[in-house]
Formats: C-alpha cells, sequence, structure tokens
C-alpha cells in the first residue's frame, strides 16, 4: 500500500517518532504523515513533554533526540534561584554570591558556581570586562543541600489531552493503516489539527489579550468539536478495562488501540506511568469491520530497540470505552474522592524506590571488597561513598526529624518543636545551604551510617538490599534518629520532667 498522510493524502515519509521522542520514544515510522503535517503536531507534543518533563527527568528517562537524559528546571525555594533537575542531581545553573564584605577600596566576595567550567567563563568574563581581581583561595567542590524545590505542572488541560489524541491517532494509523486512510477518522484528525493549531501558537494557557490568528484558532477547535457534541473525544478515565494486565515495564507507557465490530466503536487508551490514564473515541468503523485490539507498553528506559516496546494483540475488544455523558466528570470524580492524588503519590514512591535502588547498585558495587580490607581501609572506604551521598542522607535526616517534630506537636508537646526545626534549618548565606547546626546534624547522621555499615561489613552483612535499608528505610532511619534525635530527647525530657529527675 502506497504511503500516504492520513491528514492530506500527499506523500508520506516525514520519518515521524509513533511515541514522542522527547518522551522515550524510539520508534520511527515514515509512513504515517507528510513532513508538513507531522510538524503541524510539534506545539503538542512539546507541551506534553513540559507537562511530564519533571518526571522523565527524575526518572532520567533520555529524549530520543539528545544524547543526554532529560533535564528539568525548577526554582529553589529558600533563594528563588533556578536550579536544574536530572536523575543525578539538582544544581543552581548560575553563580551565586554566598557574601560580599567590602574591603578597603574593593569588597570580598564569596561566590558558589554550578560547576568547574562556570568558575573558569567567570573568570574569563572579568578579565574581559577588565576588572581588577584575584582569587583568594583555589574552588573547592562542596555539596549543595536543597530544600524544597518548586516546580509546579498542571497535567492535562485542552492541550495535553491533545497531545494524547494525537498519539493515540498515531497508533491507530500505524496499527490500522487502511481504516485510518478510509475517512473514517476525519472528524478525528479536523480535531487533533485544530487543537495542535491553538498549541502551535502557543495557546495551551489562555493569553489576556489574544491574537487574532489565535483566536481563529479557538474558534476553529470549537467547530471541529460540534461532531462529538461539542467535548473533546478525549478523557480522563479512571475505570481501566477488567483483568488487564501489568505493564511489561517498571515505568512503562502504554497505548491501546481497537475496533469493537459489535457496533464499530473505534476506540483507544493511554496510561502514562501506568499512573496518568486517558481514554479516546476515535470514531466509528464500517459495518463489518473485524474486531481486533492492540497493545503496545512502551518502555521509556530502554536505550533502544527491539526491547524498548512489547506488543499484544487480540481478536476481542476487552479496552471499548463507555463515553462519559459530561466529559470532566472522571477526573472531577478522582480529583473529589482522592484517586488521582493517591495514583500520583504512589507513581512518585515507586520513583523514589527507583532511585534507592539504583544509588544502593553502585554503592554496593563501590563498597563490595570492603570485607577483605582492614578496619580501617574499609572505614575509609565506607566513608568516601557516604561523602557522595549527603542528599540522600539529608532525606533521612529530614523524615527523623520531621517525623518526630509531627508526633511530638500531635502529643501536644509543641515547644520541642523549635528545637528540632533548628537542627534541619537552611541557611541561605551559606556555601552548603544548610545552617550550622544542621550540617552538625548532617555529619552525624553520616557518623551514625558510617557505624552501621562498618559493623555490617565486618558481620559480611553489607549486601546490595542490606545497603538500600539503610540509604532508604526503616534501618536508616533508625540509625540515624539513635545518634541525631538522643541528645534532644535526653535534654528535652529532664526539662519537661525534674521532679523525675531531682528524685
Ligand atoms: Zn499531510
Amino acid at each position: 500500500m502506497a504511503k500516504t498522510c492520513i491528514v492530506c493524502g500527499q506523500a508520506a515519509g516525514s520519518g515521524e517518532h509513533v511515541f514522542p521522542a522527547s518522551l522515550g520514544g524510539r520508534r520511527v515510522n515514515s509512513g504515517i504523515y507528510c513532513p508538513k503535517h507531522d510538524n503541524s503536531y510539534s506545539g503538542l507534543v512539546n507541551e506534553i513533554a513540559e507537562q511530564l518533563d519533571f518526571l522523565n527527568a527524575y526518572l532520567g528517562v533520555r529524549p530520543d533526540h539528545s544524547k543526554h537524559p532529560k533535564t528539568a528546571y525548577g526554582e529553589h525555594t529558600l533563594t528563588g534561584e533556578t536550579v536544574s533537575i536530572s536523575a543525578k542531581e539538582i544544581k543552581f545553573t548560575k553563580p551565586r554570591v554566598i557574601s560580599r564584605t567590602a574591603v578597603g577600596e574593593g569588597e570580598e566576595l564569596h561566590l558558589a558556581f554550578p560547576n568547574h567550567q562556570s568558575v573558569k567563563q567567570f573568570a574569563k568574563k572579568m578579565e574581559d570586562d577588565g576588572h581588577e581581581w584575584t582569587p583568594l583561595s583555589k574552588p573547592s567542590a562542596r555539596p549543595y543541600i536543597t530544600g524544597s524545590i518548586h516546580h509546579k505542572r498542571k497535567f492535562g488541560g485542552a492541550c495535553g489531552l491533545g497531545a494524547i489524541a494525537y498519539m493515540t491517532q498515531t497508533f491507530f494509523a500505524q496499527e490500522f493503516p487502511e481504516l485510518a486512510r478510509s475517512g473514517t477518522l476525519s472528524n478525528f484528525i479536523n480535531y487533533t489539527q485544530a487543537i495542535a493549531k491553538v498549541a502551535a501558537l502557543g495557546g495551551c494557557e489562555q493569553q489576556p489579550e489574544e491574537r487574532e490568528e489565535l483566536i481563529e484558532a479557538r474558534a476553529a477547535v470549537t467547530v471541529a468539536l460540534e461532531p462529538f457534541g461539542g467535548t473533546a473525544p478525549i478523557w480522563w478515565d479512571f475505570s481501566p478495562p477488567a483483568g488487564a494486565r501489568a505493564n511489561k515495564f517498571e515505568f512503562g507507557h502504554r497505548v491501546t488501540v481497537g475496533i469493537d465490530g459489535f457496533d464499530g466503536q473505534i476506540y483507544g487508551r493511554v496510561a502514562l506511568f501506568s499512573t496518568l490514564t486517558f481514554a479516546v473515541h476515535l470514531g466509528t468503523a464500517p459495518q463489518g469491520s473485524a474486531t481486533r485490539e492492540v497493545t503496545v507498553d512502551i518502555d521509556p528506559l530502554a536505550e533502544h530497540p527491539p526491547h524498548d516496546i512489547d506488543k499484544h494483540q487480540v481478536l476481542s475488544a476487552p479496552g471499548r470505552v463507555q463515553v462519559p455523558e459530561h466529559a470532566t466528570e472522571g477526573l472531577a470524580n478522582a480529583l473529589a474522592d482522592g484517586t488521582q492524588q493517591r495514583a500520583f503519590a504512589n507513581l512518585l514512591e515507586r520513583l523514589e524506590e527507583h532511585q534507592l535502588l539504583k544509588l544502593a547498585r553502585t554503592m554496593s558495587t563501590a563498597l563490595a571488597p570492603c570485607s577483605t580490607l582492614s578496619l580501617f581501609e574499609a572505614r575509609t572506604l565506607i566513608e568516601k561513598e557516604l561523602d557522595q551521598q549527603p542528599q540522600q542522607i539529608w532525606r533521612l535526616v529530614t523524615a527523623v526529624v520531621e517525623g518526630l517534630r509531627a508526633e511530638m506537636v500531635k502529643g501536644g508537646m509543641e515547644n520541642i518543636a523549635p528545637v528540632l526545626d533548628n537542627l534541619i534549618a537552611y541557611d541561605a548565606q551559606s556555601a552548603s545551604g544548610l545552617s550550622q547546626q544542621a550540617e552538625a546534624t548532617l555529619a552525624l547522621a553520616k557518623a551514625a551510617l558510617v557505624a552501621q555499615m562498618e559493623q555490617d561489613c565486618a558481620a559480611g552483612v553489607l549486601h546490595e538490599e542490606r545497603i538500600a535499608e539503610l540509604m532508604g528505610r526503616g534501618p536508616g532511619l533508625y540509625a540515624v534518629g539513635q545518634l541525631v534525635l538522643a541528645p534532644v530527647l535526653q535534654v528535652f525530657s529532664e526539662s519537661a520532667h525534674p521532679n523525675e529527675v531531682s528524685r
């Protein structure tokens, strides 16, 4: 069959990604769109990529057009500065002034840079601008502990849904090439084209004063939606088909497309990270169409084919969709009863667990020789490894301290709260991002972990699973809590019960 564009019927062959490259799709199909119409959807693809950027960055997904895993940007709550977020690290994007003191005619600056290259660029710029300056010390690498990062993303919206509709349409065209060109999809394609135009014009968010072009594009969406009764033929869906298989991949996406020959329903389902779930009604197939459903699981963490997808086909329609009477009903209900928040919290938990296991794997390789070393050498090795994980140790510290704080407040002992807050206080004016006391707390926590790991290593039980427990679960929290909280609790219990002490 000739490869023609499903939008215009001209020769296809643009080499479009079936699942968006920016989300880690690795497969190209050159027979679905002409270059012009492939391009016409890029605004929608950019929008969905932006909505998911934090998740993809945290997970370490590599966009197919890039050599490096995804980086997202957020705002550091304490300083208001921009930070970049990747699976590897969170760091500032620009040099920062830590402190400045007047000295004679000039001033002494304490600066922090995101990396060595940035130091060099700064030095060059100072020279180019003709500033007189002397470095007072060589730059030293220091970890920076980030507290909360502000990163707000809205999922869905008209463009987000449009992007999912476009993805479903592309998969449908791949699996049902003849039907996709039969005109059956024309209303659906009109809709994806119309919303794509809005996205391409930067109209995903309502602008205060919109230019004529955008107003026209919005009006075109309204017209394109008429055949669907005025609402988009895609919606958030929280009723997955009964008996559906679990996704083949830990953080896999799933796209399902099918036809139910019984009434001709052409449908689709999309589940991103097995968490954000949508259903799509693409149209009605001619009478006599065969019933068939294709499900593709996509692994955004696969580097390349062939193990990046897992495809299944059945000659039934278990995934057929129930078009809601009011399109936003599903989402409204899911928000109201907490389904959506729970699903999202569950995804974040899975992401954290994934990070922890990755860390445990790396550390266990590095620490493998420890049982053959002398006690002193083993400790040095363990210290060196833990020195590279300040952010993870900080997570343990804050979990322990905040956990106790919440418990104390609940038990009516609010007066301990400031003491606990001080243990983990941030300081924007310090090189580490922490107050002196918090730095001491972090050092104590590290010491607690070193001691526990030394002991485990000597006993021959410092394996990968144990490292994961110490770096992120109960046993680690316990070890850290013992050392970090004991002095506070002791002082507090003495002052809280002076009679008992004097007795
Ligand atoms: Zn075309």
